[in-house]
């Protein structure tokens, strides 16, 4: 079977009220993605419920390099994801979008380790204040 020649991968958690509009911004960003999707998305990497879950991502991870030579990685997290006990759980808006920087760079760091030549990049989902999707690059 044929495959696209710069194929990326997405990490991103199951919530609905996200992937709908997300997904196909962040296809338009990246171009053709694998899409791995677990609730959580890049908590699973950063601070896993179970090293199981860990494990689950990295082996899909290695699955889409390996069958479509997948050259880039974007980890995603998502504002008031339940995953992290919602958007309740922070002080402040700032407090969570600097919270869901440090754990992208923690699962970066993780697929740096595992996966030196992928490309990663790191994207906050959030809404904004007219509810609509806006995709946050973490520089
Ligand atoms: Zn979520």
């Amino acid at each position: 079977m044929e495959h696209e020649e710069n194929i990326s991968i997405v990490l991103s958690c199951i919530d609905y009220r996200f992937w709908p509009d997300a997904l196909p911004k962040l296809e338009k960003k990246f171009g053709t993605f694998d899409l791995i999707e677990l609730a959580g998305g890049s908590k699973n990497l950063a601070s896993p419920a179970s090293e199981a879950d860990r494990r689950a991502i990295l082996e899909s991870i290695q699955a889409s390099v390996g069958l479509h030579g997948a050259k880039q990685l974007i980890l995603t997290n998502h504002t008031d994801c339940g995953a992290y006990g919602g958007s309740e759980a922070f002080n402040s808006q700032e407090d969570e979008i600097e919270f869901h920087q440090s754990e992208l760079k923690k699962a970066a760091s993780i697929i740096r380790k595992t996966f030196p030549d992928l490309e990663v990049q790191r994207v906050i989902i959030a809404l904004d204040d007219k509810n609509k999707i806006q995709l946050m690059k973490v520089p």
